[in-house]
């Protein structure tokens, strides 16, 4: 494993030692990811469910507006393969880590009869502007995304850049009032940003950006949902959902100053719920229609 700056001891002791200098509070998140529910180890590579266990936690690093830090890594293998198996998962860490300067701190290898079970724990350091909290969005604000939502299952499940770099540098350049990491589905996190913050949210059908997966999954369901049903819907897409002014908004609109394009979907209101409108009809309900754990 490679060294890094904050590591006094690395894996090979009982535990490690990361040297904390120059900073205040410490952010931490774990994710806990299992074969047959979070991937099918029979159809991927290890290397890319090792890049997915570190990506996840990454994104909510991200989603926090926090620098990361150093991983810790949990895994239960199945005796067959298990050493094949090990090893790629830490080789598809280690480019991640590599991007984000993380050190990888060490971890516990079991073998067991069950299925391989991978556990990621990650530190992060906030920067001078303090956390990003699904909690402050106001009446008002308008509702931000980066990327595009829908059909991730189709691949980008497991490939997807977490926005950690985009997160920062949106935090440092302009006031973002709250923010939230789409793990669960479009739908489903802004309506937990919108309750966190004691408000609802309006979303503007035609503004939501759909990705071609979202179309590509409607087609070959054929069950008569459609591409933008996908992308209210679909988990996983680890795109960022910001409550920004909307003076901030069209600021950072008109800046672009991600590499991933960024878009307004609607605005958050007074009255709680989650709802949606077309063009300038009516508001009606949208049922969040989350992340289901679809293997099963
Ligand atoms: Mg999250």
């Amino acid at each position: 494993l490679p060294q890094h700056p904050r590591l006094r001891i690395g894996p090979g002791d009982d535990a490690a030692v990361l040297s904390m200098t120059g900073l205040d509070d410490c952010v931490v998140t774990v994710d806990l990811l299992t074969d047959h529910v979070d991937f099918e180890l029979a159809e991927v590579d290890p290397r890319r469910v090792g890049r997915k266990a570190l990506a996840v936690n990454l994104s909510d690093l991200a989603a926090m507006a926090s620098r990361p830090l150093a991983a810790v890594v949990a895994v239960a293998l199945p005796r067959q393969g298990g050493q094949e198996i090990a090893v790629g998962l830490v080789e598809g860490m280690l480019p991640l880590a590599e991007k984000y300067q993380l050190a990888m701190a060490g971890g516990d290898t079991n073998s067991w009869d069950g299925p391989l079970v991978v556990s990621v724990t990650l530190l992060g350091a906030l920067t001078a502007r303090g956390p990003l909290r699904r909690s402050g969005a106001r009446p008002g604000d308008r509702i931000l995304v980066s990327g595009s939502f829908g059909g991730s299952i189709l691949g980008k499940h497991l490939d997807f850049e977490p926005r950690v770099r985009e997160a920062l540098l949106l935090h440092e350049r302009y006031d973002l009032h709250a923010g939230i990491d789409a793990s669960d589905g479009l739908s489903t996190d802004l309506a937990h940003l919108a309750e966190e913050s004691g408000c609802g949210a309006v979303v503007q059908r035609e503004a939501v950006p759909i990705s071609p997966a979202a179309g590509q999954l409607a087609a070959r369901l054929a069950d008569g949902s459609t591409p933008l049903d996908h992308a209210l819907g679909d988990g996983e897409d680890f795109e960022l959902i910001l409550a920004v002014s909307p003076g901030e908004a069209e600021k950072i609109l008109a800046d672009q100053p991600l590499g991933v394009p960024l878009a307004a979907i609607g605005q958050f209101i007074p009255e709680p719920g989650l709802w949606q409108r077309q063009g300038d009809g009516p508001r009606q309900p949208l049922v969040p229609s989350g992340w289901e754990h679809r293997f099963r």
